[in-house]
């Protein structure tokens, strides 16, 4: 169980539900970060009273220092500042919590720290994957994932053997255009695409989830987290969310994960594990839950997904080139600047653009993730 913590990302969606769940299981809070939202920092950082907090630019730091003079935090700001606040000597367990490639630096900086990851950035694992899991083999620092799909596989294949695996079978909730065809997806606008049916989540991941490129990036977060082969990671569509993934063995077994839809269950586990704590969330009644219903995926009219596929197959740094579009043309989305049909379609030239660097090192990464924005940029 973890004892102190600090949480990059503590202003979004999930990082809000962490600090729920710490200050459930009493759990000290050293350190925080955020990017814009200084007001809400700010009430954490009276509520917490962490060691050190980080903001995206001096001159937020700057405002911060004003309002919370005399409380001795020491306040940072920009990647120096997260770097700091994934380091703080005495936490043993980070939460990342940022949204997109901006979660890769500090969170490698946690690993290099010896800290456990409680991991929500899966953009850490689609980019630098194979980096990544060999930081934290070299510095002993395990990596609990907070994806609900991943914490639902974690928790299948604990006490089996990885060479009984089958594959995996990755639960998607298909979105709010579940069920449309492609072209009646041109017009939607990023308002519609934000109603998810079931999460209540950060933009990004919202839109990302819409066009099934979440489901896309959580199959290349799940080869990295259980060292599993592409063609044994399988999608299947599960609109009521209580599954939440599946092993299949090779005796036919089929082990699944069930809970009612809320992130604050598998925050918690990564924080606990092996233990498990009991708290007073929303908790599954499978009389009440109604049928439990499974579809194929539709990689006609979210053609994301195929892609991720094979960005994942192409290896190497196709999948940061192909994550890099996607953030970027999910930024333009959601400000209305091209259509949602578009997000696949650039996406697509920048995987046909990209040439692939094998084996890329960090550098080669961040400067993937660059190449592909300003290609986007030019392209729209
Ligand atoms: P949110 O957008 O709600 O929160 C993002 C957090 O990161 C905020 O604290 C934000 O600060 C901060 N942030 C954003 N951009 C930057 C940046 N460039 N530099 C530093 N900090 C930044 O996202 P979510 O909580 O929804 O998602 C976070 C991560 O967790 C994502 O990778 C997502 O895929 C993953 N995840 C989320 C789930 C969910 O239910 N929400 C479920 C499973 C995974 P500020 O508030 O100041 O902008
Ligand atoms: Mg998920």
């Amino acid at each position: 169980m973890a004892k102190n913590i600090a949480i990059l990302g503590s202003t979004g969606s999930i990082g809000v539900q962490a600090l729920d769940v710490a200050k459930n299981l009493g759990i000290k809070v050293s350190g925080l970060s955020a990017n814009s939202n200084i007001e809400l920092l700010e009430k954490q950082a009276r509520e917490f009273n962490p060691r050190i907090i980080s903001t995206g630019t001096r001159e937020l730091a700057d405002k911060l220092n004003e309002k919370l003079d005399g409380l001795g935090i020491e306040i940072l700001f920009g990647i120096d500042g997260m770097k700091k606040v994934a380091a703080v000597p005495e936490t043993d367990s980070v939460v990342t919590s940022v949204v997109g490639i901006a979660g890769l630096i500090p969170t490698l900086e946690a690993i290099r720290n010896h800290k456990n990851i409680a991991l929500a950035n899966k953009e850490t694992l689609v980019t630098a994957g194979s980096i990544v899991i060999e930081e934290a083999k070299r510095n002993n620092a395990a990596i609990f994932p907070v994806d609900s799909e991943h914490s639902a596989i974690y928790q299948c294949l604990n006490g089996n053997r990885h060479q009984d695996v089958k594959q995996l079978i990755l639960t998607a909730s298909g979105g709010p255009f579940r069920g449309r065809r492609r072209e009646s997806l041109e017009n939607v606008k990023a308002a519609d695409a934000l109603k998810h049916p079931n999460w209540k989540m950060g933009n990004k991941i919202t839109i990302d989830s819409a066009t099934l490129m979440n489901k896309g990036l959580e199959v290349i977060e799940a080869k990295w987290l259980f060292n599993m082969e592409p063609d044994k990671i399988k999608v299947v569509i599960h609109p009521q969310s209580i599954i939440h993934s599946m092993v299949e063995y090779i005796d036919g077994s089929v082990m699944a994960q069930l809970g009612s839809p809320d992130m604050k269950i598998p925050i918690q586990l990564a924080l606990t594990f092996p233990e498990r704590a009991g708290n007073d969330f929303s908790r599954l009644d499978l009389l009440k839950c109604g049928a439990l219903t499974f579809e194929v995926p539709d990689m006609e009219a979210f053609p994301c997904l195929g892609l991720a596929f094979e960005a994942l197959k192409e290896g190497g740094s196709m999948p940061a080139a192909m994550n890099a579009a996607n953030e970027a043309a999910v930024g333009l989305f959601l400000k209305d600047g091209i259509r949602f049909t578009d997000i696949p379609r650039i996406i697509e030239k920048i995987m046909q653009k990209h040439s692939v660097n094998t084996k890329p090192g960090l550098d080669d990464i961040i400067e993937t993730d660059r190449w592909a924005r300003n290609t986007v940029g030019g392209l729209v």
